[in-house]
């Protein structure tokens, strides 16, 4: 298996999906696994399962840099935990794949190793910020990929490029390794060609981790175990106000639309609900993202980690300065100057105590519409994927494109996208399904059952 993925990689190298590939150490844990099989002894639930990494996710001893030049040339000196319990597990770390810095981004073109082309068509993008991790599993170059998601970086990408991918409940999978972006947003999610693997995967790195504080105690379901669900009728919701709003494709709204009333005509309630706060989501994501980010990056001062102008050091203002300046590109640079403003102590009260209340009333929605409904269901982006240059001029049209995406991070709640429709441009486009709080397993069951 490790060699066939190899070879998939090296025919189509020119995909960019991967930063660093482990070819020697990856055959070698294979021949080593294999081996230990053959002895006789017990194998692992992932015994031999080919993953890739996206450049976020501490791999030790291997290069982690988040796609940035500020991290060039850092190795971290532990695993993740995610990454500790695949390979617990026998699990195959072929390489880690591309993104966009500090996972910043919608569309993989804001990388420091440069820009990742969709498998299925060249021209457009891959979607971000995991695009590598999508486009690696879309291109058959591995088995399984892990990226995070803060906004949608899972599900974008895997609805770009016509894979699975699913966001988990905050909290479900420890961050203990995973680069930050925004704390009370990330995840780390899954990218599989199918439900059953998605499942599996989760089963063995989810669960309370003493590394993670915010990680939930939560028991972990047996998510593998995919029984059909019980054939009672289903109460489904999706937000009437995301379906009529201009900036979807009609294409993609009326797929959506149809696929509800297939499911009304199989006996299921099928209901719009009103959804007021659809204009003031992206604004709350985009003032609480990038003022955590702004924390979190202040850590790249070019003294603990990675590069360091050496040449500016008459003070250490000089010396931080070029430094991140040199270090940073502009989506990240462009971040921290966003979160830092709405932070200042002028406009904290306007913008960052605003953008917590909404994100507050957004909770309280949720918990409303999970007592009356199973689940929600949504289009995961308002098109298929962009064509290459297409955003990059325009960072708030590209900020806008995460209009249905962002609401599952700032509610916190598990959120899948599965591929299950194809546009007349040729591109594939994925249905997204939430479903409450640590409700994975029901979430993964209803997947499987429309996939
Ligand atoms: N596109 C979103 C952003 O740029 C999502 C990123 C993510 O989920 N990491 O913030």
């Amino acid at each position: 298996a490790v060699q066939h993925y190899l070879q998939q990689i090296e025919a189509r190298r020119h995909l960019n999906a991967y930063v660093y590939i482990y070819a020697e150490e990856a055959l070698k844990r294979a021949a080593e696994l294999d081996a230990s099989r053959k002895a006789g002894k017990p194998t692992g639930k992932l015994h031999g399962v080919v993953i890739a990494l996206k450049d976020v996710i501490a791999y030790k001893d291997h290069p982690l840099t988040a796609a940035s030049k500020i991290l060039e040339g850092f190795k971290p000196v532990f695993n993740a935990t995610a990454v500790e319990r695949l390979l617990a597990e026998e699990a195959i770390i072929i390489g880690s794949t591309n993104c966009d810095e500090f996972a910043m981004g919608s569309t993989n073109e804001n990388s420091a190793y440069g820009k990742v082309l969709n498998a299925l068509d060249e021209s457009r993008v891959p979607g971000g910020s995991s695009g590598g991790s999508a486009v690696a599993v879309q291109a058959n170059q591995c088995m399984v990929s892990l990226g995070s998601d803060t906004g949608g970086s899972v599900r974008q990408p895997a609805d770009f490029c016509g894979v699975v991918g699913l966001k988990p409940t905050y909290g479900r999978i420890s961050r203990h390794g995973l680069i930050a972006y925004a704390s009370s947003f990330d995840q780390i999610g899954i990218f599989a060609n199918n439900v059953p693997d998605v499942a599996l995967v989760l089963e063995i790195i989810a669960g309370p981790d003493d590394f993670d504080s915010t990680g939930a105690q939560q028991p972990v379901d047996a998510y593998s175990n995919l029984t059909p669900l019980p054939s009672k009728p289903l109460r489904i919701a999706y937000f009437k106000e995301a379906l009529e709003s201009p900036a979807l494709d009609k294409e993609i709204r009326n797929s959506i639309l149809e696929f509800t009333k297939k499911l009304q005509a199989d006996g299921h309630t099928v209901e719009p609900v009103d959804f007021e706060y659809l204009d003031f989501i992206v604004p709350a994501y985009y003032i609480l993202t990038t003022a955590e980010s702004s924390s979190n990056l202040s850590r790249y001062d070019g003294v603990k980690y990675g590069h360091r102008n050496v040449e500016k050091n008459n003070s250490l203002t000089e010396f931080y300065c070029a430094t991140r300046s040199e270090g940073f590109g502009w989506e990240v640079k462009r971040r921290i100057m966003l979160g830092t403003f709405v932070l200042s102590a002028g406009y904290y009260d306007a913008y960052f105590t605003k953008a917590q209340q909404v994100r507050k009333l957004l909770v309280e929605k949720i918990n409303l519409i999970f007592s009356q409904f199973d689940a929600i269901l949504l289009p995961t982006a308002p098109s298929t994927a962009f064509t290459i240059g297409e955003k990059t001029e325009d960072p708030i049209s590209m900020y806008l494109a995460d209009i249905f995406t962002v609401f599952s991070n700032l509610t916190g709640i598990p959120t899948i996208s599965i591929p299950l429709f194809w546009h007349s441009n040729g591109m594939p486009y994925g249905l997204q399904i939430m479903t409450n709080q640590f409700s994975e397993l029901y979430l993964l069951q209803l997947s499987q059952l429309w996939m």
